[in-house]
């Protein structure tokens, strides 16, 4: 018996789980009030960028195609502005560079924004696979990234980004009967890819993980709000909600 009763049916996700380690108070806003997403700079960029990669991977347009549309409709798609307004063109010059030297995933795509549900650990979970794709005879699962490759490299941040894929390896598991080797952050913005090779051991620590999440939702009373400075009040759609007193460092 739990405090929190989610529907049997209810889909947990890699971005509920870590928006409630994050800061429960925004977990509360978005999946048990239902308040919309506010749009940020941040999260219009990544998703215009998936959007373009997307249409390139699934043969829609080609490579030269998604860089005219993204020079054309950049300003379309992301509306919103950063709090230092010089980085909106420092990231749609980054995004360009990558684009105008694009030529394609190397490898053999097999899956393109796969939605799937698959219950794991007992937990019904959900989730949008950037690609899947085959390379050099390795199974690889890839997932493209705005963020910078420094603020994923140092190897605390890795262990936590990775819990992303790993979850996503129990459904390539079940479609393709076998672990992915590697699992890959497509960092455009710096044109280069993070490789993790699939570890066993870090696979099980990220059930393990998941559940113990999933049991704290369950059984959370408080929702505390956690003091996140910049994402707070850059990303965060929740400022308005909770008051929004923190600092911005
Ligand atoms: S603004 Fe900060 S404290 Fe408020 S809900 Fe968002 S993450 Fe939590």
């Amino acid at each position: 018996m739990t405090n929190n009763n989610f529907p049997e049916d209810y889909r947990f996700s890699y971005s509920a789980l870590t928006l409630y380690e994050q800061c429960p108070y925004a977990f509360y806003c978005k999946y048990i009030k239902g308040l919309p997403d506010k749009p940020n700079f941040f999260s219009q960029y990544g998703t215009f960028m998936h959007f373009l990669l997307e249409k390139f991977a699934k043969g829609k347009s080609s490579s030269d195609e998604i860089l005219q549309e993204y020079i054309k409709d950049f300003n379309k798609y992301v509306t919103e502005l950063p709090q230092k307004a010089d980085l909106r063109w420092s990231y749609f010059d980054k995004g360009f560079s990558y684009l105008e030297g694009f030529d394609g995933f190397s490898g053999e795509i097999y899956d393109v924004e796969k939605k799937f549900d698959i219950i794991m650990g007992g937990i019904n979970l959900t989730g949008f696979i950037d690609l899947v794709l085959e390379r050099d005879n390795k199974l690889i699962i890839m997932d493209h990234k705005s963020t910078a490759i420094t603020s994923i490299r140092p190897k605390a941040k890795i262990e936590k980004a990775q819990r992303q894929l790993y979850l996503y390896s129990a459904w390539v598991f079940s479609a393709f009967g076998r672990m992915p080797d590697e699992l890959i952050w497509n960092c455009f913005r710096d044109g280069k890819e993070v490789v993790v090779k699939f570890n066993i051991d870090d696979y099980n620590k990220t059930i393990d993980w998941m559940k113990d999440a999933v049991n704290r939702i369950q059984n959370e009373i408080e929702w505390s709000k956690i003091d996140n400075g910049y994402f707070c009040h850059n990303i965060c759609s929740y400022l308005n909600n909770c008051g929004g007193y923190f600092s911005e460092n």
